[in-house]
C-alpha cells in the first residue's frame, strides 16, 4: 500500500511597490521512500508567454501514477506570474529595470531586484533537487529540442531520456564565447544549477503563446521517461535515435533592420550547407534589399524566424552543428 501524497502550497515570490504579493503555487508529489530517493524539480513559464510547459505540468499532474512514485517531484507551473500576465518574455522595466529577463539572474538574490528575489525564493527548492527541468518554448517554426551543458554527462543523460529528436549541447562559463557571456547566459537557471552540480536540462517544446498538442504530449511523455531514468517510476526509457548538435554557433542574425522574408523553399528540420540563402531583410519603404542572409555553417536548420519585423542583431535562423546522430 503506497502512502504517496500530493500537496500544493501558495508561496510568495516577492512584493510589488504597492505591497501586493506576487505568489505562485508549488506542487509536491511525495512518493514512497521519498527521503531515500531523488528529488526532481520542474518549472515552467519563467518566460510567461511560454505556456506549453504550464500545460505539460497540468497533464503531468493527471498522468503521474502517484502510487508507483518513489522520491519527490516538485513542480511549479507558473514560475513567473509577472511575465505570465503580460504574455511576455521579459518584465516591464518599471518592475525590474535591472534584470528584465528572469532567466539571467539565477540563483537569484533575496535582497536584489524583483526577478532576483523571485529566483532566490524558487532556488530554495532547486538547491535541494537532484535533477532540474526548466521548461521553455522557442520562436515560431522551431524544432522541439532539449539543451544541456556541453561536457556534462549527467545532464546529457537527462536530455536523452526526455526524448526529443534533437539535443543541443551548449558550452558554458570558461568554454563559452564572449557573446555568451555578454548576453548574460551565465545567469540561466540551467547554467546555475549545473554549476551547483545538479544535472539540468532546458526542453524547448515548440513555440510560444499557443498550446500545441504534439509538443505538449511530447513534454509529458518526456517527464515520465525522465522519472523512469531516475528510477523514480518503474519501467525503462525506450531506445531512440536522436541527433546531437551544438547550440548557438550556427546562429544567423540580421545585420540590418527591416522586414525579413524567409526563403520560401526552406523548412525547419532540413540539413543545410554553408552559404545557403535563408531569406532577405529589405527596407519596407524603398523595397531595397538590405541583407541577404546566408548560413555560416552546415548543419540542421532547427529554427527559422517567421516574425517579419526585425531589428539588426535579431536572430533569423538557428543552424545546429551536428555532432552525432
Ligand atoms: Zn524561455
Amino acid at each position: 500500500m503506497s502512502d504517496a501524497t500530493h500537496t500544493s502550497e501558495e508561496i510568495t515570490l516577492a512584493r510589488l511597490s504597492s505591497g501586493v504579493s506576487i505568489s505562485t503555487t508549488v506542487h509536491v508529489y511525495r512518493g514512497d521512500a521519498a527521503d531515500d530517493h531523488p528529488t526532481l524539480y520542474v518549472q515552467a513559464a519563467q518566460h510567461g508567454r511560454e505556456i506549453n510547459g504550464t500545460e505539460v505540468l497540468r497533464r503531468f499532474h493527471d498522468r503521474l501514477p502517484l502510487e508507483s512514485l518513489t522520491g519527490t517531484v516538485i513542480a511549479v507551473p507558473v514560475a513567473n506570474p509577472i511575465t505570465f500576465d503580460h504574455v511576455s518574455y521579459t518584465a516591464p522595466a518599471v518592475l525590474d529595470s535591472v534584470n528584465p529577463n528572469m532567466n539571467r539572474v539565477w540563483p537569484g538574490d533575496a535582497s536584489g531586484s524583483l526577478h532576483e528575489r523571485m529566483a532566490a525564493r524558487l532556488w530554495t527548492y532547486i538547491a535541494r533537487a537532484d535533477a532540474v527541468v526548466d521548461l521553455h518554448t522557442g520562436s515560431p517554426d522551431m524544432l522541439p529540442h532539449v539543451v544541456f551543458r556541453e561536457g556534462d554527462e549527467r545532464s546529457r543523460e537527462l536530455a536523452e531520456a526526455f526524448g526529443t529528436d534533437l539535443l543541443l549541447s551548449e558550452a558554458a562559463d570558461e568554454d563559452a564565447s564572449d557573446e555568451w557571456h555578454n548576453r548574460g547566459f551565465s545567469g540561466k537557471l540551467r547554467v546555475a544549477a549545473a554549476r551547483n552540480e545538479t544535472p539540468t536540462i532546458t526542453p524547448e517544446i515548440s513555440h510560444s503563446r499557443q498550446i500545441l498538442e504534439g509538443p505538449v504530449e511530447e513534454g509529458v511523455d518526456g517527464l515520465l521517461d525522465l522519472l523512469r531514468h531516475l528510477d523514480m517510476l518503474p519501467g525503462t526509457v525506450p531506445d531512440r535515435t536522436q541527433t546531437l548538435a551544438r547550440n548557438h554557433l550556427g546562429r544567423v542574425t540580421a545585420t540590418e533592420s527591416g522586414l525579413f522574408r524567409p526563403a520560401p523553399s526552406l523548412a525547419v528540420g532540413e540539413r543545410v550547407s554553408e552559404g545557403v540563402e535563408i531569406g532577405t531583410v529589405y527596407d519596407p519603404t524603398t523595397y531595397e534589399p538590405l541583407h541577404e542572409a546566408v548560413t555560416s555553417h552546415e548543419g540542421l536548420l532547427y529554427a527559422l524566424s517567421q516574425e517579419a519585423t526585425v531589428t539588426a542583431g535579431d536572430e533569423l535562423a538557428g543552424v545546429a552543428l551536428i555532432r552525432e546522430t
